[in-house]
């Protein structure tokens, strides 16, 4: 199995590794500091160094269903790749950090809200969450001016893993419909915001929620009797 370095530490910007298998569009690594794409994250992008100097543009991450390998996609492997090859991998860390602060600012998002989540998306430009709720009930104001509240309160977040049986004694704790938290290892990856939210997450936060920086709501609308989209942007986007 790939180790997945930014479960311990997603400001882990690049690491060494070696291949361990390539095809036509993708390569596989043993590590990897590259987050495939999941529960509503997008994959990262960013470069392999090789020995030689060469650079190797990672175009998206994404993880193969079937063997659970993190595919670092590229437009062509080089002809010349070999397994067992030592390389260097450095994330597009500006992208990946932005994608960290919306996807922690989601967490307070939800708690806010406090609806049944069924879907969301967390792109480098903008994020959202589609709640299972009455639209009169979300209101654009209420929302921004509590989740920036919360931000202020600039709390650290933590990281733990409990046991399956720890979850199933817990379900509230599960908020997202679509996305049921990975099993089968015996372990959950639970993130917490002390006071403010506790869920399983398999996704990248920052360390401390102050680091989000202010949001705006822009857009609430509804996509189908289930989803209720609730769009956010950082206030200091011009767009
Ligand atoms: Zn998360």
């Amino acid at each position: 199995m790939t180790v997945l370095v930014f479960n311990d530490d997603p400001y882990a910007r690049s690491t060494t590794a070696n291949v361990v298998r390539c095809a036509d569009n993708a390569l596989v690594f043993d590590r990897t500091v590259f987050y495939p794409l999941g529960g509503g994250q997008a994959g990262d992008t960013g470069v392999v160094e090789r020995a030689n100097g060469e650079r190797i543009a990672v175009l998206d991450t994404r993880r193969d269903r079937e063997t659970g390998e993190v595919l670092h996609l590229v437009e062509a492997v080089p002809g010349d790749v070999a397994v067992g090859e030592p390389v260097v991998l450095h994330l597009d860390w500006e992208r990946r950090y932005t994608l960290m602060r919306f996807h922690t600012a989601l967490h307070l998002m939800s708690s806010v809200v406090g609806a049944p989540i069924s879907g969301c998306n967390i792109a480098p430009d903008k994020a959202r969450i589609d709640f299972d709720i009455d639209m009169s009930l979300l209101d654009a104001g209420t929302i921004e001016r509590e989740v920036n509240q919360r931000i202020d309160l600039g709390v650290a977040t933590e990281v733990r893993w409990i046991t399956d049986e720890e979850l199933d004694a817990q379900p509230e704790l599960v908020k997202t419909m679509s996305v049921q938290p990975p099993r089968g290892t015996g372990r959950v990856r639970v993130v917490e915001i002390p006071g403010v939210d506790l869920q399983p997450c398999g996704g990248t936060h920052v360390r401390n929620i102050g680091e989000i920086g202010p949001i705006r709501v822009v857009r609430i609308r509804s996509e189908g009797k289930k989803n209720k989209r609730v769009e956010i942007v950082f206030a200091d986007c011009t767009v």
